[in-house]
């Protein structure tokens, strides 16, 4: 497992409405994450269906289209030790419902179709995602934290 291990996060429509970007972000941030990439999204389905290709076909898929259009979108990389897998287990099941208090859905959010945020499933899923919505690549620095998070 490498340090350099990159997720994509990202804060869906609801999220950004209810003004939860912030504690969103603040979440990886106090976990130890490097955030090495940020910006403000309002998606077009078309990109949307893209991101989603995986699902194209599923019930409820035109509704996540439009879900995740409805507003902006804060798309973020995280870096850091374990990234992708501990991202999911910070952002809880997908229905929140069954997401432990603790995780960002459990604390957050009661339904699927608004559970205010995203997270890459799987290290190749994120190279693609990350491609996807930064295709103007990452930043690269070393964080001030580096040696007291990491085992350097
Ligand atoms: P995730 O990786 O945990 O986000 O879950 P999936 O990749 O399976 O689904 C992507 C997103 O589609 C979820 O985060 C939900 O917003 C939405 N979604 C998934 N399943 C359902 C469902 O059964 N009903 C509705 N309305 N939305 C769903
Ligand atoms: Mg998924």
């Amino acid at each position: 497992m490498s340090t350099k291990e990159r997720t994509f996060i990202a804060v869906k429509p609801d999220g950004v409405m209810r003004g939860l970007v912030g504690t969103i972000i603040a979440r990886f941030e106090q976990r130890g994450f490097k955030l090495v990439a940020l910006k403000l999204v309002h998606a077009e389905p078309a990109f949307l269906e893209q991101h989603y290709a995986d699902l194209k076909g599923k019930p409820f898929f035109p509704g996540l289209i439009k879900y995740m259009s409805s507003g902006p979108v804060a798309a973020m990389v995280w870096e850091g030790l374990d990234a992708v897998k501990t991202g999911r287990a910070m952002l809880g099941a997908t229905n929140p419902l069954a997401s432990a208090p603790g995780t960002i859905r459990g604390d957050f959010a009661l339904v699927v179709g608004r559970n205010i945020c995203h997270g890459s499933d799987s290290v190749e899923s994120a190279e693609k995602e990350i491609k996807l919505w930064f295709p103007e690549g990452v930043v690269q620095y070393t964080h001030a934290l580096n040696e007291w998070v990491n085992e350097v």
